[in-house]
C-alpha cells in the first residue's frame, strides 16, 4: 500500500508472516515490591514479534545486517544471541527497549538514578503535592550494621531496637501535617517539600534499552547492592524475562552468575600457590571464588594469610 503526505510516498510493506503483541494486549504488566512501591512495565519495542519467536528476535534482526541474513532458525538464533552476549556485541541488544512505570521511595531513586543510559521523566513536587506516601519497613525488615561491609546491613535486628527504629519513622511521616498546613498558608511546593524525609514516594517513567537494563540489573540485583533498589531489580528482571527469555538467559549465564578472574587469580589456580596479593579485601574476593569454585586447595590458611598481611 501506498500512500502520499507532503509530496512524499510512503510504502507500507504487508507482512510475510503473522505477528503477535509480546505484552499479550496488554498496557501495563505490574510488580507490587512492597506496601506503596511498584514497577510497571507500559511498554516494549520491538513490541510485536513473529508467532513462534520472542522478542529476541530483533537480536538477530540487527546483528544480521552486519553477519548476513544466513539461516533464522529458532535454534540458531539462540546460538547467534549467546555468542553476541559471551563476545560483547552490545548494539543488537540496544535494539530492544522497555519502558517501565516505577513508583518508589526517593532514598531508592536517588540510586537509581545514578544509571545515566536511561531517558526519565519524574513527578515534580514543585508542581504537584507530594503523597502522603512513605516507605515503612515491617519489624522483620529491619537489618542490623554489617560488621564485613561498612556499606551494607544483615541479620535481623532485634524486636525492641526495631520497633525504636520503626517510631523514629512514624516521627520523621509526622512531618506530612505540616508539610500540608505549611502549602494551606502559601508556602511554594517546591520549598515545602524540602523537610519531607527520604522515604518519601516519588514516580517516574523509565525507558533504558536492553544492553543498558543488563547492565543496571546486573550492579543492582546484586548481593551488594542495598536490598530495597535490589528487590525493584528483581522485579524487572521478572517483567522483561518472558519476552526477551534467550537473552535473559545469556545474562544470567555470561553475566549475573559468572565469575571473573584476575591475573593474579589465574595465576595462582596454575601453580597451585597462595594469591600473591598482600591486600587483605582482594584475598577475601579470591577465597569467595575459590570456594565456589571447588578450589578449596588453592583457599590460604589462617597462617599464611596473616603472614601477608604482615608484609603490608
Ligand atoms: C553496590 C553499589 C554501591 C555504590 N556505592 C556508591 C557510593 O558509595 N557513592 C557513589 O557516589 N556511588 C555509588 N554507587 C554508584 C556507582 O558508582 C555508579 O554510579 C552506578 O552504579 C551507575 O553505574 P554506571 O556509571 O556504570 O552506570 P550508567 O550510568 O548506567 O552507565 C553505564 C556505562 O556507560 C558509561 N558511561 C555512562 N555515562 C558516562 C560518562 N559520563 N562518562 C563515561 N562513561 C559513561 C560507563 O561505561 C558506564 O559503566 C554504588 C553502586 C553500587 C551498585
Amino acid at each position: 500500500m501506498e500512500a502520499i503526505t507532503d509530496g512524499i510516498t510512503v510504502i507500507e510493506t504487508p507482512n510475510e508472516t503473522e505477528y503477535y503483541d509480546v505484552m499479550k494486549g496488554s498496557h501495563r504488566w505490574e510488580v507490587k515490591v512492597h506496601d506503596h512501591g511498584n514497577v510497571a512495565l507500559v511498554d516494549t519495542m520491538p513490541r510485536l514479534a513473529p508467532v513462534g519467536q520472542t522478542a529476541d528476535f530483533a537480536i538477530c534482526q540487527a546483528a544480521r545486517v552486519s553477519y548476513g541474513a544466513g539461516t533464522k532458525k529458532v535454534t540458531e538464533d539462540t546460538g547467534l544471541i549467546r555468542y553476541l552476549y559471551r563476545h560483547q556485541h552490545t548494539s543488537p541488544f540496544e535494539m530492544i527497549e522497555f519502558k517501565f512505570h516505577c513508583v518508589m521511595p526517593i532514598f531508592i531513586a536517588r540510586q537509581w538514578i545514578r544509571h545515566r543510559t536511561a531517558n526519565v521523566n519524574e513527578y515534580s513536587a514543585r508542581y504537584s503535592v507530594m503523597p502522603d506516601k512513605f516507605y515503612h519497613p515491617s519489624v522483620e525488615d529491619v537489618r542490623k550494621q554489617s560488621t564485613s561491609n561498612r556499606q551494607g546491613g544483615e541479620d535481623q535486628m532485634d524486636t525492641k531496637t526495631a520497633q525504636e527504629f520503626l517510631d523514629y519513622l512514624d516521627q520523621a511521616e509526622e512531618c506530612y501535617k505540616t508539610y500540608n498546613n505549611l502549602l494551606d498558608k502559601g508556602v511554594s511546593r517546591e520549598l515545602a517539600r524540602i523537610g519531607l524525609p527520604v522515604s518519601v514516594y516519588t514516580e517516574w517513567y523509565w525507558k533504558i534499552d536492553l544492553h543498558n537494563l543488563f547492565h543496571f540489573l546486573r550492579l543492582r540485583m546484586d548481593s551488594h547492592s542495598q536490598k530495597e533498589i535490589r528487590d525493584y531489580a528483581n522485579a524487572i528482571f521478572a517483567l522483561i524475562r518472558p519476552i526477551v527469555p534467550v537473552a535473559c538467559e545469556a545474562f544470567m549465564d555470561y553475566a549475573f552468575e559468572s565469575v571473573k578472574l584476575t591475573r593474579l587469580e589465574i595465576e595462582a589456580i596454575r601453580t597451585g600457590k597462595p594469591i600473591q596479593s598482600t591486600n587483605k579485601r582482594e584475598t577475601e574476593e579470591w577465597i569467595q571464588k575459590a570456594t565456589l569454585l571447588n578450589l578449596t586447595d588453592h583457599i590460604p590458611s589462617k597462617d599464611q594469610q596473616q603472614q601477608e598481611e604482615k608484609k603490608q
